[in-house]
């Protein structure tokens, strides 16, 4: 049976990126989302065409009884989960005087205790393969400070953090735990910033422009591969310079 991954928050973006890349890797992918149900089928459709194997499943992943569920029917439907691309995040970006709970709550929520529900269900089923690689993605936040980002940014430096618990934990059993730390993206998240705003944080970038999304995911394809096999509890900024 082919190896299967698990990308959360796989409709749009990064995580469709990474989907994309993973199938033509050779991987079944379970395309995760929580609303956009037309946009995770394209993707599903998209990898078909090329010859791939995928199915989307609906999950909100801040809910832990969700995860718990999917995670269960991707057992039940495949057996295990080789790779967990732990995507799904939200950015509130609001300055610490005017931060309401509510943002603050949905950002803890789903960037972290989402990330951790994920993994902590993956891992239960590739402890028992003796294997397996879960992939967080971060951010740049989570190493250089970006006005308004006080909670995004914490949400990101727990990441690291966790990537680093999850990968001593996990290594015994042959589990692999990594972080990719993007700076800017070309996604909907970033087209949501005002023009003047993008323009100012594109003058920071020595690289002169923003990733591409499959720049993400090749990194991504690289850490769920072998020839990663040696690295773990790493976070791996790429971020054309960003934060130098
Ligand atoms: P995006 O374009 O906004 O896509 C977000 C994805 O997450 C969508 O597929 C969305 O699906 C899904 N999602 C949202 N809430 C969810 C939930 N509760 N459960 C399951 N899926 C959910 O985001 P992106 O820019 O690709 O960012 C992806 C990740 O990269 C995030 O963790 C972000 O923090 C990180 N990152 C992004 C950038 C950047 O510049 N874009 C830079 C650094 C790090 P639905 O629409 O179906 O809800």
């Amino acid at each position: 049976m082919a190896k299967v991954a698990l990308v959360t928050g796989a409709s749009k973006g990064i995580g469709r990126a990474c989907a994309i890349r993973l199938a033509k890797d050779g991987y079944t992918v379970i395309v995760n989302y929580s609303s956009s149900d037309a946009a995770a089928q394209e993707v599903v459709n998209e990898i078909k065409t090329a010859g791939g194997e995928a199915e989307a499943i609906k999950a909100d992943v801040s809910d832990s009884k969700a995860v718990k569920d999917m995670i269960r029917t991707i057992g039940k439907t495949y057996g295990g989960i080789d790779v967990l691309v732990n995507n799904a995040g939200v950015v509130r970006d609001e300055f610490l005087l005017t931060m309401t709970e509510d943002n603050l709550d949905m950002c803890m929520n789903l960037n972290v205790k989402g990330y951790f529900y994920c993994a902590q269900q993956a891992a239960l089923k590739m402890f028992r393969k003796k294997s397996g690689v879960i992939i967080n993605m971060s951010s740049v936040s989570s190493k250089m400070a970006l006005a308004g980002q006080a909670v995004y940014s914490a949400t990101k430096g727990a990441v690291n953090s966790m990537t680093q618990t999850m990968a001593k934990e996990l290594g015994p059993y042959g589990i692999r735990v990594n972080a990719v730390a993007p700076g800017f993206v070309m996604t909907e998240m970033i087209d949501a910033l005002p023009e003047d705003k993008k323009a100012e944080y594109l003058t920071n970038v020595p690289l002169g422009r923003f990733a591409e999304a499959s720049e993400i995911a090749d990194l991504v394809a690289f850490l769920a591969s072998d020839n990663a096999a040696y690295i773990t509890g790493q976070t791996i900024v790429l971020d054309g310079g960003l934060s130098l």
